[in-house]
């Protein structure tokens, strides 16, 4: 019998979970404990409309889907989980007794790797709500110049605000822009996006040095190809961390990628063995996906920090381990950027093969089809994603997909030009 669940990390994931432990019958004590001291709230306005001032700062937070019974323990981190006893030690002191524990305490910006340079006024992260906050202020008062490192998806939105407020902006990036994500020939598509919009944008080089002036203040970027940028704000957009450290000693499988889960959602320990009881969803998570030959997958997208969580919250309450449902939720993310809608469903960076089934690249109107090995296993819109749901079901099928078919296309393939080996 569950008397009781705690789940660590009171974020998207931890949200939903929870909803759905209720949904699901659970009817004894709930606990969500956050480090963060606000309610849930939505990340990905932080990086887009909160950033141009066109959402105002309370529409950020994420609705509750139920009226949730729960005990919200909020401003405080959990420390570690002693499994023996079944206990979560808190910052202050308190400790919680469980029955079932679901971890969710997600990702953090990577910070910049020099902590001197880092903490000079004018360089930002941006994960929270805070962050975007004091961003958001600095871009209202008109700073000189912006420079953004990175070239994933939050570097790309942050650029686009940039320019939306009519602010000047350098992105550094040392490879094609989103490349880890859609590989560099819709890399390219981006940056030719982002040149017509005036961004100054220096690919394949790395910032060597962030130098401040007498006040502390961020005053100009070196590059490792021996330019110096003048600039007043950076942003560094550089990817995230996992946030497991306070699982360290607790006899988790814990990885740089995430807490180790099976594809039931149920937490590992090193050798493999499944922790009764623990369970983990969102983007702390990685697991083996049964859709991509179950590659460990670790995925930071919002659609899947729901389904996980879902999913996790539905075995936790299972009966039997036969009752458990598989997490193989179809992966999918959006971005807007530039005044283009991108919609990805499937996971591109495993792909050998790419076409172009329908619209125009030039215009920045267009489905693309990822294959590997003769299947498709990713697609990806640029202002179309009505197509989308016309593509799910090519998912695993045969590589063009149908639809191409549609259109008078030169379905032959492209190699993507992913980053490799990392993405794999
Ligand atoms: C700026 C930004 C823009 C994004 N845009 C998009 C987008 O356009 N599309 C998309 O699909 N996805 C987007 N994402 C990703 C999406 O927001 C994440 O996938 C989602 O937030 C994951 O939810 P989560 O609950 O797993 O983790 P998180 O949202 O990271 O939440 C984890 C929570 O746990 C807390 N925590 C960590 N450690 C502890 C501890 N020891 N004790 C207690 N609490 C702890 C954290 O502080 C945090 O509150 C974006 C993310 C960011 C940051």
């Amino acid at each position: 019998m569950i008397e009781r669940v705690v789940i660590v990390g009171a974020s998207l994931a931890g949200l939903r979970g929870a909803e759905a432990l209720r949904d699901a019958g659970f009817q004894g004590e709930l606990t969500v404990v956050g480090d963060e001291p606000l309610v849930p709230y939505d990340r990905p306005p932080l990086s887009k409309h909160l950033l141009t001032r066109e959402i105002s700062t309370d529409l950020t937070a994420l609705p509750n889907l139920t009226s949730l019974d729960a005990r919200w323990l909020l401003g405080v981190a959990a420390t570690s989980v002693d499994l023996k006893n079944r206990i979560v030690e808190l910052a202050n002191g308190e400790r919680l007794c469980f029955d079932q524990l679901l971890i969710t305490t997600g990702t953090r910006a990577r910070p910049w790797s020099n902590p001197t340079e880092a903490a000079l006024k004018g360089v930002f992260l941006i994960r929270n709500f805070g962050d975007a906050l004091k961003l958001r202020a600095k871009l209202a008062a008109m700073p000189q110049h912006v420079l953004i490192i990175g070239g994933g998806f939050i570097a790309c939105e942050v650029a686009s605000c940039c320019c939306d407020l009519g602010l000047p902006v350098t992105v550094v990036a040392p490879k094609a822009l989103l490349v880890h994500a859609l590989g560099k020939v819709i890399g390219d598509i981006v940056a030719q996006m982002q040149r017509d919009a005036g961004v100054d944008l220096r690919l394949g080089v790395r910032v060597s040095k962030i130098e401040g002036n007498s006040l502390f203040q961020v005053q100009r970027v070196h590059l490792s190809d021996g330019t110096i940028i003048d600039t007043d704000l950076v942003v560094v957009a550089i990817g995230a961390v996992r946030n497991v450290e306070w699982l360290q000693h607790s006899g988790l499988a814990v990885e740089p990628r995430g807490v180790r889960c099976d594809q039931f959602c149920r937490v590992l320990n090193p050798h493999g063995e499944i922790l009764e009881g623990i369970f983990a969803a969102g983007d702390v998570a990685v697991w083996p996906h049964p859709l991509y030959g179950h590659r460990l997958i670790a995925i930071e997208h919002w659609g899947n920090a729901v389904a996980q969580a879902q999913t996790a919250a539905y075995n936790m309450v299972s009966k039997t381990a036969q009752t458990m449902r598989v997490h193989e939720h179809l992966p999918d993310f959006w971005s807007s950027q530039f005044g283009v809608n991108i919609k990805s469903i499937g996971l591109p960076q495993f792909a050998d093969q790419l076409v172009f089934t329908q619209g125009s690249a030039t215009e920045r109107n267009f489905i693309a089809a990822y294959g590997e090995a003769g299947r498709t296993i990713a697609v990806v819109s640029f202002n179309s994603a009505r197509w989308l749901p016309a593509y799910r079901d090519q998912i695993n099928k045969p590589f063009p997909p149908m639809q191409g078919a549609l259109n008078q296309f030169d379905l032959s393939p492209l190699n993507p030009e992913f980053a490799l080996p990392n993405n794999r």
